[in-house]
């Protein structure tokens, strides 16, 4: 049995369906979903509201002191995120909002802020974290670590699918240059890179449903604490 205070980690490229697989998962154990990307790009969003240069580390920690997040389940497949009490959830879900994210991310002192902050809400345990860095730097002794993955065309159509559910239309080519752009990025930081843990299980989701990774994930689970 795994223990309900556990933390199981979910890493990976952009779209490779980390959200859906995360949030599913964390039902099926009864656990609180941590979805890092949605926080990343809050704090993007309101660097770009203030047009901080980040380059100003004075005016940067300044602005990162008054930033107040919350995170919050909204229905089965959604997260409500406020960002100093507005809801932001549609607004940071954006394309361009994946790329500013990318790019606030890759500086320590916001790192520093969403990695502490991370790691509080992971200190009451029960949680499937979703993420770049949750199982090499936020929680490196998670009980189980995913690092999920898909071919760049089979990741750049399901983003798509999403986002037009949304209502937003994107090019195919358009989203794969952005994820691309993105990967390379979050990859080759200095800080917390896009990378597997040592330990983490690798899964591949080009040729499978969400369903049949869960299972997959849950009978690695259940094999890694038995
Ligand atoms: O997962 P999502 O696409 O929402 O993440 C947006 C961006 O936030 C990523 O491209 C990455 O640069 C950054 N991120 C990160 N570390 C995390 C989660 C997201 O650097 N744990």
């Amino acid at each position: 049995m795994l223990d309900p205070k556990a933390i199981v980690t979910i890493d990976g490229p952009s779209g490779a369906g980390k959200s859906t697989i995360s949030r599913g998962l964390a039902a099926k154990l009864n656990f609180t979903y941590l979805d890092t990307g949605a926080m990343y790009r809050a704090v993007g969003l309101a660097l770009e509201k203030q047009g901080l240069d980040l380059a100003d580390t004075t005016a940067l920690e300044k602005c990162l002191d008054t930033i107040e997040l919350s995170l919050l389940p909204n229905g089965d497949d959604d997260v409500l995120v406020r960002l100093n009490g507005e809801d932001v959830s549609q607004a940071i879900r954006t394309p361009e909002m994946g790329l500013v994210a990318s790019r606030v991310s890759a500086h320590p002192l916001v790192r520093e802020k969403l990695t502490a902050l991370q790691r509080q809400i992971g200190e009451r345990g029960g949680i499937v974290a979703e993420g770049r860095d949750m199982g090499t730097v936020v929680f490196p002794k998670a009980a189980c670590k995913f690092f999920l993955t898909a071919s760049g065309e089979e990741r750049a159509r399901r983003r798509q699918a999403q986002l037009a559910e949304k209502g937003q239309t994107v090019g195919l080519q358009e989203i794969l240059d952005q994820i691309s752009k993105r990967d390379y990025d979050d990859s080759r930081r200095q800080l917390a890179p896009l990378k597997p843990a040592v330990d983490a299980i690798i899964v591949d989701s080009s040729s499978m449903g969400p369903e049949a990774i869960i299972d997959c994930m849950l009978a690695s689970i259940a094999k890694a604490v038995c």
